[in-house]
């Protein structure tokens, strides 16, 4: 276990995650009714851009860093409000230090109703994440391993939830496991919202993996993605998301909002996006 998100929190993969999964939140709370959030890979939930390993790589300056610069559309604004005014929030003196990772975003944007139960796996971290949430009633952080958690985590007793599932993609069958451990979670809790995070790159088994993933008994699974250059030089070029049962408004909304994305972090001319059905509505 070697990855750090450190290094590259508020990076443009970070950034389509946050808006999405802030754009999940503010769609369960159109009902009173309390709902869960779990994060099988949470992180360390707050990240000091101003750190050493933030400064090394610098991959939130294309990323946040960008999109708090642009000029967003009147019909955009409101969609990415909730995740950039938390991001505002943390700074109120302007400049970005300070940005939130998914548990805190989540937990920023919760009613008092509203829980979390976030997992991981790397002892330090955890250590960090929990004292974080300390003595907050709405949270509960665990050490272990996320894909476990989709066992035993689900159902949550809300009986209504969100599951991000944003694992760091060290080990190469990552794809495979998120397949795996996407079928075995609908199966305990067939109604959640999930949002599954992966990596765009050069070689990376895209069309395989949308493959296997309509191979599974799931009905309604849209896909989104964001490439912030060519894929020619190596390294990360892009992320998608998976989200499963999403809101009916979310297609609608991630076709205003890709292409803002995209304009505001754009490192080429081959930057592109797209948004469609794997499985279900068209
Ligand atoms: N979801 C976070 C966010 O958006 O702010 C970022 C998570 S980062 C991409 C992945 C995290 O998963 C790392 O903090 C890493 O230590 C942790 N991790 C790695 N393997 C894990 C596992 N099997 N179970 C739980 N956490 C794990």
């Amino acid at each position: 276990m070697n990855y750090r998100h450190i290094y590259h929190a508020g990076n443009f993969a970070d950034v389509l995650k946050h808006a999405v999964l802030a754009r999940l939140v503010v769609y369960m709370q159109q009902k009173d009714k309390a709902f869960r959030v779990l994060d099988t890979h949470a992180g360390i939930g707050l990240y000091d851009l101003s750190s050493d390993e933030a400064q090394k790589t610098g991959e939130w300056l294309t990323g946040i860093g960008k999109l708090m610069e642009a000029d967003l559309p009147a019909n955009v604004a409101p969609l990415l409000a909730p995740y950039l005014d938390a991001v505002r929030e943390l700074n109120p003196d302007g400049p970005i230090t300070l940005y939130p990772g998914s548990p805190k975003l989540a937990r920023m944007l919760f009613r008092p109703q509203d829980r979390l139960s976030a997992m991981e796996l790397h002892p330090d971290d955890c250590r960090t994440l929990s004292r974080l949430f300390e003595g907050d009633y709405q949270v509960r952080i665990t050490e272990l391993d996320g894909w476990l958690s989709l066992g035993a985590h689900l159902p949550p007793k809300e009986k209504r939830g969100i599951v991000l599932v944003d694992p760091p993609f060290e080990v190469e069958n990552e794809y495979e496991r998120m397949v795996d451990g996407l079928a075995k979670a609908c199966r305990r809790f067939a109604t959640g919202t999930y949002c599954l995070w992966y990596p765009i790159k050069k070689g990376a088994p895209l069309a395989e993996f949308h493959e296997a993933l309509k191979a599974l008994d799931i009905p309604k699974m849209l896909c989104a993605e964001l490439n912030v250059r060519s894929d020619r030089e190596g390294g990360l070029s892009g992320s998608g998301l998976i989200i499963v049962n999403p809101p009916f408004t979310l297609k609608d909304e991630m076709h205003l909002m890709l292409p803002v994305l995209k304009q505001a972090m754009a490192q080429d001319r081959y930057a592109s996006h797209r948004c469609f059905w794997l499985r279900g509505e068209d």
